[in-house]
C-alpha cells in the first residue's frame, strides 16, 4: 500500500517540487497551504505521514503540530523550516514533532527521512505494545520476560530483541540483512550467519519441536518470518 503523505506548506515553488518528487516516488500526496487547511485535511482523512512547514501563514506550523497532537494523532511529523536556530528545533520537537529538516535540503535527505519515519513501527493506541502470546509462550516486554508454559525462558539481550522485532513485524517475510541492520545495528558488522544462530537458539528454547518450527519460520532464499 503506498503511503499517503500530506505536505504543509505555502510556498509555491516547493510545493510542486515536493509533490512531484513525493509522487515520482510512489507516495500519495495531498497538499494544504496554511494552518487551517491542513487541519481541515486531518480531520477528514487519515495520512501516514505530514510534512509541515513551520513558517506558515496564519496559524504556524507548531501550532498545527501541537493540535494534532493534543487532539490524539500520532501520525509521523517530519517539520521543515527556514530557520536555523536550535530554538526552533527543540520547540518543533516539543510540540509533537518527529524529526526536522531545514531548508534548503536535499531531496534525498527528505527521501530517506520519510522512509525511516514510515518504517517506524506504530500502533493505533501510540502505546508501545508491551505483551505477546504465541502457544505457550508468553512475553512482557517490559520486564524482558519470556515464560514458557509459566517457566522462565533465559534470553541473551539479542535473543529477546530478536523475538521483540519477530513479534513487532509478524507475518512479514523479514531478510537477514533486514534483521541485521534493525536488531544488531550496522556498527557490530555480524555476517548473516549470526542471525540464522540466534534464530536456532531462539527455536531450541521456545518452539515445542526446534527442527520443525511453527512460529519462527525460514523462508527459504529470503530469510525468516515469524507467524501465528
Ligand atoms: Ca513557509
Amino acid at each position: 500500500m503506498a503511503a499517503r503523505i500530506l505536505i504543509v506548506e505555502d510556498e509555491a515553488g516547493l510545493i510542486t517540487t515536493l509533490r512531484d518528487r513525493l509522487r515520482k516516488q510512489g507516495y500519495i500526496v495531498s497538499v494544504a497551504r496554511d494552518a487551517e487547511s491542513a487541519l481541515e485535511a486531518t480531520a477528514k482523512h487519515s495520512f501516514d505521514l505530514i510534512l509541515l512547514d513551520l513558517m506558515l501563514p496564519g496559524q504556524s506550523g507548531l501550532a498545527v503540530c501541537e493540535k494534532l497532537r493534543k487532539g490524539g494523532s500520532n501520525t509521523p511529523i517530519l517539520m521543515l523550516t527556514a530557520r536555523r536556530q536550535t530554538r526552533d528545533k527543540v520547540a518543533g520537537l516539543k510540540a509533537g514533532g518527529d524529526d526536522y529538516l531545514t531548508k534548503p535540503f536535499h531531496m534525498t535527505e527528505l527521501l530517506a527521512r520519510i522512509e525511516a519515519l514510515l518504517r517506524r513501527p506504530s500502533n493505533l493506541s501510540g502505546a508501545p505494545v508491551e505483551h505477546y502470546q504465541f502457544g505457550k509462550v508468553e512475553i512482557n516486554v517490559r520486564r524482558t520476560e519470556v515464560l514458557r508454559s509459566g517457566k522462565v525462558v533465559p534470553l541473551s539481550a539479542k535473543e529477546f530483541q530478536l523475538l521483540h522485532y519477530f513479534l513487532e513485524h509478524r507475518d512479514a517475510t523479514l531478510s537477514r540483512e533486514e534483521l541485521l541492520r534493525d536488531v544488531w545495528g550496522y556498527q557490530e558488522l555480524p555476517s548473516t550467519r549470526t542471525v540464522d544462530v540466534h534464530v536456532a537458539w531462539l527455536r531450541q528454547k521456545l518452539e515445542q519441536d526446534p527442527k520443525n518450527p511453527q512460529y519462527i519460520l525460514t523462508v527459504v532464499g529470503f530469510g525468516y518470518k515469524f507467524a501465528g
